[in-house]
């Protein structure tokens, strides 16, 4: 496995690029002002009347709509919703991209499952951080970097992978490292390691743990700090220094029970079930069902959404993150600003 760092990653290859970032979320925000602060010529394409233009330029960025933001730049990196990127694609950027421009993702999803098709006379890359957008900015405020994936799909200029490296350079990427991969495989481990363990599988435990107390008769509060709160503190510990670096500072009573009922709670059944995940999304069924479901206006999606933000685990939380104000202090996600 190749890795890159900032010595083999310069940002010298981006310094005359103009560099689009289209929408303004999670990680277009982080995009952006990184590639600014590190010098890089920057506009932020966004839709007419978005409620993002306001936060675009209260950062002192430059805001421009889709199509006049992909008909100026040199490189037009996709940060919209996957789900979206398709349609926009087609309606305002694929004719603005002429000749010897690049065509840049975070994920794999639209290249991969062929929503879009690019042509072939520009460069297609991929730098994807192995990190929330939110993440990506405040750990290069910090002088520190996320992780990122590069990976190339079209080479038109012979170029890709050096102006890709740079690109990571300019986020911060490179100063963690800039691992090498294909748009398959970032694809299908991002989707299974999310669905799979850190979104799916994390909240689905948390939440089976949290009713398991409740339903047993313990207070909720207490059921929330056990199952949830604390995931936090251990997550630290094993970010930091593995399951060895965890299990050194829990007690020896907390770590025989580790042994004993971990494996009886996540038993050989679990990783069946992983196997079939990860067969739907190498098959595409996972991506199919998704686009079909967007057709339709998202009505499963949206009932899920609903329904977990009425889990009375979210109820009780609000009210004990409120008596820890130190936990509203540093918080990473200001919905007014990014
Ligand atoms: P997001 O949902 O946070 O933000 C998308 C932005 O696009 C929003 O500002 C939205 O208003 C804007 N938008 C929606 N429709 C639009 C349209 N028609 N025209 C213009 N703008 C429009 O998205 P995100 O989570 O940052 O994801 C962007 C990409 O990054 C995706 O490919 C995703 O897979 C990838 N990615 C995300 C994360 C993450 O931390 N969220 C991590 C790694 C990779
Ligand atoms: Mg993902
Ligand atoms: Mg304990």
């Amino acid at each position: 496995m190749k890795v890159y760092h900032e010595a083999e990653a310069k940002i010298d290859a981006l310094k005359n690029k103009k560099v689009a970032i289209i929408g303004y979320g999670s990680q277009g925000y982080a995009h952006s002002n990184n590639l600014h602060d590190s010098g890089i010529q920057v506009v932020v394409g966004l839709r007419k009347g978005s409620p993002s233009w306001k936060k675009v330029e209260a950062a002192g960025l430059k805001a421009m709509e889709v199509e006049e933001a992909a008909k100026w730049a040199d490189i037009v990196m996709m940060l919209l919703p996957d789900e979206m990127q398709g349609e926009v694609y087609a309606n305002s950027i694929k004719d603005n991209l002429s000749a010897g421009k690049m065509l840049m993702f975070a994920h794999g999803f639209n290249i991969h499952f062929g929503q879009i098709v690019p042509g072939a006379d520009i460069d297609v890359a991929m730098v994807a951080p192995k990190g929330p957008g939110h993440m990506v900015r405040a750990e290069y405020q910090k002088g520190a970097g996320v992780p990122c994936l590069v990976a190339i799909h079209q080479n038109a200029s012979g170029k890709a992978l050096e102006v890709a490296l740079s690109y990571a350079n300019g986020i911060g990427g490179a100063r963690a490292g800039v691992i090498e991969t294909t748009f398959k495989v970032e694809t299908e481990t991002d989707l299974f390691g999310e669905q799979a363990v850190l979104c799916g599988g994390v909240t689905h435990l948390m939440a089976a743990g949290f009713e398991t107390l409740v339903e047993a008769g313990y207070p909720p509060e207490m059921a929330y700090f056990e199952c949830i709160h604390e995931m936090k503190l251990i997550v630290d510990l094993i970010y930091q220094g593995g399951f060895s670096d965890m299990r050194y500072s829990i007690s020896n009573t907390a770590e025989y029970g580790d042994y004993v009922s971990g494996p009886y709670v996540i038993d050989a059944g679990v990783k069946i079930r992983m196997k079939e995940v990860l067969r739907r999304i190498q098959q595409g069924e996972f991506a199919r069902d998704w686009m079909l479901e967007n057709k339709v206006n998202k009505p499963s999606f949206m009932a899920k959404r609903n329904g977990w933000a009425e889990h009375q685990l979210e109820k009780i939380g609000a009210s004990l993150r409120a008596l820890m104000p130190w936990i509203q202090k540093s918080k990473i996600v200001d919905k007014t600003k990014n």
